[in-house]
């Protein structure tokens, strides 16, 4: 399958399909990449022995100059100082301006690879090949970025790739925590945009947990299409792009006050989802946004409920905390039937209180 991204004055291609890796060298061709300028191709150490090699030897044998460059997996890779090290390593290699940076991976390597050809040089050409369900969400849309220790993703920039590259085999090895957490921003692509595609989640959830790739193909090139409808619309965060929060004020406030560790971002966002599902009833969306939201989720896999253990007084000043607060109110995103949300500005504090403590 394949997918335009149109921003307007640039447009990219999400390419999706079982065994693409193996013909990534004619997709480079295609896009015009340069075989004197290296390429550097940034994996981390659970991807890296799975598919690193073979992206390497399929580059080198359609006449490609490769490095590579392997950070330990995990979320504390997004670092300034693993960006200073990529850099060096960059500069050490001879890349130059035609050079391109490629992330092989998922959300972790995509955003730090991606913050890392957005500086070199002021910038340079960017691939994604994202690993992850979760990372059709991440590889589009551009935003890219490092962590500092006060703040997620608060050193970054906007970088679109210019394609992306899905090859539904490398998905086979996810772990199945990380294809339900994956599944989470699927099912949000679909409730806040498009009630068909919930619907075909509700029936299919089977088959995208046992990985099925023509499920997954459907779903992937769905949920990236919903990203790519709403990012052309409003690529830098002024209004619209804001519905892809949904679920995610409650599911980082979640996710913060279970130290990171405890939930997945999938799953905090998946409570969270459930969160605003009993928000938009209260404020005069039909019952079934509630159920559907609810069973779907569960369907896949995905937790419906706070662990009782999270405290509500923590996960509330968490969210004052976030920067979607301002002066006693949120702005939040909520559902208004299937497939549609509106964005609330003055979202009462209080009431979340009360939802947070329905979802216990
Ligand atoms: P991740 O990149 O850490 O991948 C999850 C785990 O799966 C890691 O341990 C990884 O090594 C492993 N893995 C990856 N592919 C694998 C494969 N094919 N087989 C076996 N193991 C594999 O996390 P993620 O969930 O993909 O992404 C989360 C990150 O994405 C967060 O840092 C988040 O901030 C970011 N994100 C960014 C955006 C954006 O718009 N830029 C959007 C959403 C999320
Ligand atoms: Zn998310």
């Amino acid at each position: 399958r394949e997918l335009t991204i149109d921003l307007g004055d640039r447009s990219y291609p999400i390419y999706i399909g079982e065994g693409l890796l193996d013909q990534i060298a004619s997709y480079f061709d295609k896009h015009g990449l340069s075989k004197k300028s290296p390429l550097f191709i940034v994996s981390d150490s659970n991807v890296a022995p799975r598919f690193l090699p073979k992206v390497q030897q399929k580059l080198e044998e359609g006449g490609y100059r490769v490095v590579t460059a392997v950070v330990p997996s995990g979320e504390s890779s997004k670092s300034l100082a693993q960006f200073e090290q990529l850099i060096t390593e960059a500069l050490q290699a001879g890349l130059d301006r035609n050079s391109a940076v490629i992330a092989l991976g998922g959300g972790v390597v995509g955003d730090l690879a991606g913050y890392v050809a957005a500086a070199y040089m002021r910038g340079i050409r960017f691939i994604q090949i994202p690993t992850t369900i979760l990372a059709h969400d991440s590889s589009v849309g551009g935003k890219v970025a490092v962590n500092h220790p006060l703040a997620k993703n608060i050193i970054g920039a906007f970088h679109q790739p210019e394609m992306v590259f899905y090859d539904l085999a490398t998905l086979q090895t996810l772990p199945e925590r990380e294809v339900k957490s994956g599944l989470a921003e699927v099912v949000k692509h679909g409730l806040i945009w498009d009630t068909e595609f919930v619907d075909w989640i509700d029936a299919h959830a089977d088959k995208l947990l046992a990985l099925d790739a023509e499920a997954l193909g459907y779903a992937l090139y769905k949920g990236c299409s919903v990203k790519a409808a709403v990012v052309s619309q409003d690529e830098r965060e002024n209004d619209l792009r804001a519905i892809l929060n949904l679920g995610h004020t409650i599911g980082h406030a979640l996710e913060a006050v279970a130290n990171y560790n405890e939930l997945q971002h999938g799953e905090a966002i998946s409570i969270g989802m459930v969160g605003s599902a009993i928000l938009g009833v209260e404020l005069g969306a039909p019952q079934e946004v509630y159920e559907v939201t609810k069973r779907v989720l569960q369907r896949c896999g995905l937790p419906v409920r706070l662990p009782e253990h999270l405290d509500t007084d923590e996960i509330m000043e968490a969210m004052m905390h976030d920067k979607k607060f301002k002066e006693g109110h949120m702005v939040y995103i909520i559902p208004t039937a299937i497939g549609k949300v509106e964005i609330n500005k003055a979202m009462s504090a209080e009431r979340v209180r009360a939802v947070v403590e329905q979802l216990k």
